[in-house]
């Protein structure tokens, strides 16, 4: 029991602690020789528990001890501490048996009744598509609703921080309604950025900032035929403004992008990690993984920088019925040394508020339809294929019309497989037939949600919502009705397209409200999760779902030793705190990888 006398010592939360400066002096001799004894043993200790320490237990590297640990772990679900060896876990149970497995080098965490729980799992999210555009000027966007004021001092701190051997000022995110007109303009850039070109992209993608240098290399000026596919903002006698929208973007685009290389890459997929990592999350998937991401990803990879468990779902299409032969997939697998099980991402639609998403009973406007992106029998040809590479696949699919076409299509190679023991899935969700709940029961398919959807935000009502007829409205993320139909659901984010905050979807998700915003109402409330159903989301179904379950997802014996630190206990603060949730420390593979103090 000596080891536990030190926890007096460590004062702050998830500061490490030696054990040696506390333990005394006699054990410390003993403790040190079994260390060296156990240093390569097989990290499973033999008989924990006794309060004496027995020479046939292994030392943990890394221990935590005084928590609230919620496991979720059916068997054991909560837990005071956890021992960790070699980056796994090797024991979860008391103060007094993870003590048995202190030696003189072990770290130690004392979280002092914290609550700790497992990492949470993101299996979507898009670091190729926006992050080198943000690697070194990320703006918030509209989810944390800044001002104007607030937009420029960030602004303004990235320009004072830029690399000065970056031949553009890039940067992307902010949001266009929180801006004034009279700031949009080139000349108000030119006064910021003078001396070379620059290029700021709204959160939307759709449109972007430019200065007069930027201007001056693409060579456009003010006789440019505008068209609704491509225009810019004027001034009152006809001048480019300072907004390039939709296709007006592309001879910009085509300048920055070439100024994309391995580094700047790599600097941006680190900056949304490291964000991931300060938000909780141990696993993530990259929703679309470009042959010009895999340098990037390998080299992150080989140097041991990731900071969380990856899958990178290669690019099987985009946004058309042209597939990547199996062959070249095989073959950027083969070539690059990439992290994580092989996994493939289609798209079957686009989005409902755009017409290009296939359902069931059609549109509201039914001048208006779309049929699945890919053809019945390529897409049932392209898993075959795929299924005998060992590649998971992941369908963006959010139209019900969508959905089935994919339940189809998963289903013929399912049913000749025997099993979905290579996890393809689908990715959004947002209408299901109920008639095909049972068929992703039986078929053993999860489906993830993008959770902000849960509440009313303004996407919600004023984009998606409104197309849709009103029965099939109130069909829309019927989370409740998919659960008690025992559908194996997770989440994600789709960071950087959207916020990641996985504690904001989350408590959209328990009180199908807008987080903070109690005046806005509910979404459907009787569609609402519990808590202890959405950790599960959050962490072991999101593991199912990308195949890590046997990794992580759960604290329990012989996973990657994957927990975060709370600021609170989720299962007892009520439910609109827990967009408030706050990370005091995150540990991937049982290192720190988060902490804020
Ligand atoms: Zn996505």
């Amino acid at each position: 029991m000596k080891p536990l006398k030190l926890l007096s010592a460590a004062a702050i939360v998830l500061a490490i602690t030696s054990v040696s400066t506390a333990i005394q002096a006699g054990s410390e001799g003993s403790l040190h020789s079994v260390f060296e004894r156990y240093e390569h043993d097989d990290p499973i200790p033999a008989k924990p528990g006794s309060g004496v320490r027995q020479s046939d237990l292994p030392i943990a590297d890394v221990v935590v001890l005084n928590g609230k640990i919620y496991t979720v772990n059916p068997e054991q679900p909560w837990a005071e501490a956890v021992a960790i060896k070699d980056a796994r876990i090797i024991h979860v149970g008391s103060n007094s048996e993870v003590g048995d497995l202190v030696g003189s080098h072990t770290e130690i965490y004392n979280v002092e009744n914290g609550f700790v729980m497992p990492g949470i799992i993101d299996p979507h999210i898009h670091p190729g598509l926006l992050m080198a555009k943000r690697a070194f000027c990320a703006l918030p966007g509209t989810f944390y609703e800044p001002t104007e004021e607030q937009i420029l001092d960030e602004l303004k701190q990235c320009i004072d921080q830029y690399p000065a051997d970056r031949k553009w000022f890039i940067a992307q995110g902010y949001t266009t309604p929180a801006m004034s007109e009279k700031t949009l303009t080139k000349e108000y850039l030119d006064k910021l950025i003078p001396d070379r070109p620059a290029w700021i992209e709204d959160e939307t993608g759709h449109n972007a900032w430019f200065n007069s240098k930027a201007l001056e290399l693409v060579g456009i000026d003010k006789s440019f035929k505008d068209t609704p596919d491509e225009f810019f903002s004027r001034t009152s006698d006809g001048d480019l403004a300072g907004i390039a929208y939709e296709g007006a973007m592309n001879p910009f685009l085509d300048l920055v992008n070439a100024t994309f290389d391995t580094e700047l890459q790599k600097i941006g997929f680190m900056r949304l990690l490291d964000e991931a990592s300060s938000k909780g999350i141990t696993a993530f998937g990259d929703g679309y993984t470009f042959e010009e991401d895999l340098q990037a990803w390998q080299e992150l990879h080989q140097e041991g920088k990731l900071n969380a468990h990856a899958v990178l779902y290669l690019k099987g299409n985009l946004g058309t019925a042209e597939l990547t032969p199996v062959e070249e997939l095989l073959r950027w697998r083969k070539e690059y040394d990439l992290p994580g099980p092989p996994a493939v991402k289609l798209g079957m639609g686009g989005a409902v508020e755009s017409y290009s998403e296939a359902l069931i009973d059609g549109y509201l406007d039914d001048t208006k339809s779309a049929q699945p992106i890919i053809p019945a029998d390529a897409f049932v040809d392209y898993i075959q294929q795929l299924d005998d590479a060992g590649f998971q696949l992941m369908v963006h699919a959010i139209g019900d019309g969508a959905v089935r076409a994919t339940l189809d299509g998963y289903e013929k190679v399912i049913k000749k497989r025997g099993n979905n023991d290579l996890r393809h899935h689908i990715d959004h969700c947002t209408l299901i037939h109920p008639d095909d709940f049972v068929r992703f029961v039986e078929l053993d398919i999860s489906c993830s949600i993008w959770p902000p959807l849960n509440a009313p935000i303004a996407y919600n009502t004023e984009a998606v919502l409104p197309v849709l007829k009103p029965e099939t409205r109130k069909r829309a993320y019927d989370n409740r009705n998919r659960q008690d139909a025992g559908m194996r659901q997770h989440n994600h984010t789709d960071a950087p397209a959207a916020v990641l905050w996985p504690w904001w979807g989350m408590e959209a998700s328990a009180t199908r409200g807008f987080p903070g915003k109690p005046e806005l109402g509910k979404l459907n409330k009787d569609q609402a999760l519990t808590v202890e159903e959405l950790i599960k989301i959050y962490t072991i179904n999101s593991a199912w779902a990308m195949n890590l379950d046997k990794v992580t997802g759960s604290i329990e014996v012989g996973k990657s030793a994957d927990m975060i630190l709370l600021n609170h206990n989720l299962l007892e603060v009520p439910l609109t705190d827990i967009h408030k949730t706050e990370v005091q420390g995150t540990i991937f593979k049982g290192k720190v990888v988060y902490n804020p103090l």
